[in-house]
């Protein structure tokens, strides 16, 4: 390995404009090491997941003070318009066409704003040789890895990553669900990708900080762009990720059963919670998980609309 001490420069990259004529903004890190692979990781699509940024801070702080192989390409706040108003998403009056950022990609040099945004940084993605993306679930959300089943250096820095559940994605041609994702798009343009659903979106919190930093440390570490080997990821469970989320088939008041949990097994068929009306009492829906497998989200945020995602179940592979 070719390892030598980082240089590290920023770079202020304008991502679109606004209607007021003021621009959008992100910073870019570049971490320049000796020859070898470049990595590509970026965080806060959506303004609420504040752990990724907070992580990528502290990593910054060990990239400095280290030797590298390679470059690290490092995006802390891909989406500074969900950001600043404290959104998941971007107010509809700036996008109205596509609020979501993680459905645009590549991007479209011509198109709405995200689109754009996302245009203008996928050069940085198609630069890379792996490609990692940082998110926050909520707090029923178990912290997970998303890659691509198929993609063996994808699956490789997915368990290196070492959260204690992944996420088995099929190709980045199947599954409508996965269409706009930097992940599916890094996939088709076959560039190893993952997604990291780090825990606790709205807050900062320290374990999934921390979780973090050693997740992308042993991404580095496993694609030889940082010397040491990355810390074992034994102990992982795999489930399948090709499974359609528990959907809500009216709307209503969302009550989870109180002896369920996310990381609990279930069986199909299994009660997850209950639909009710919260003006006239009525019961609704028994709702219930579509498959075997664990819960691996369950939302607590009971005020629904018919087709709200509830719960997730992934079957162990
Ligand atoms: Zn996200």
């Amino acid at each position: 390995m070719d390892t030598r001490p980082v240089d590290h420069t920023t770079t202020d990259r304008r991502l679109g404009r606004l209607p007021s004529g003021s621009p959008v903004h992100a910073t870019v890190h570049q971490y320049a090491g000796g020859e070898g692979p470049s990595v590509y990781v970026q965080a806060a699509q959506h303004g609420i997941e504040l752990n990724g940024p907070a992580a990528l801070r502290r990593l910054h702080g060990r990239l400095c003070d280290t030797a590298i192989a390679g470059t690290v390409v490092v995006v802390p706040l891909v989406n500074p318009l969900a950001f600043d108003h404290r959104s998941y998403v971007a107010s509809a009056s700036l996008d109205a066409f596509n609020p979501n950022l993680n459905r645009v990609w590549p991007g479209d040099a011509d198109g709405t704003l995200q689109e754009r945004m996302a245009a203008n940084l996928w050069s940085l993605v198609t630069d890379a040789d792996a490609v990692v993306d940082l998110h926050t679930g909520t707090a029923d959300m178990l912290e997970h890895v998303r890659y691509a089943a198929d993609d063996g250096v994808a699956r490789s820095i997915a368990r290196a990553f070492g959260t204690e559940y992944l996420l088995a994605d099929p190709g980045p041609d199947d599954g409508e669900d996965h269409a706009g994702k930097l992940r599916t798009a890094a996939a088709r343009a076959s560039l190893p990708a993952i997604t990291v659903e780090l825990s606790n979106s709205r807050t900062v919190a320290h374990e999934a900080i921390e979780a973090g930093v050693s997740g992308v440390t042993n991404v580095l570490r496993e694609l030889d762009v940082l010397a040491d080997a990355p810390a074992d990821p034994s102990g992982g469970v795999t489930l399948d990720g090709d499974t359609e989320p528990t959907t809500a088939t009216t709307s209503g008041l969302f009550e989870t059963r109180p002896d369920v949990a996310v990381g609990d097994d279930v069986t199909a068929g299994e009660e997850l919670g209950t639909l009710y009306c919260p003006s006239s009492f009525d019961h609704l829906a028994t709702v219930t998980a579509e498959t075997d497998g664990v819960v691996y989200s369950l939302t607590r945020e009971g005020i629904v609309v018919a087709g709200e995602r509830l719960a997730g179940v992934a079957p162990r592979r």
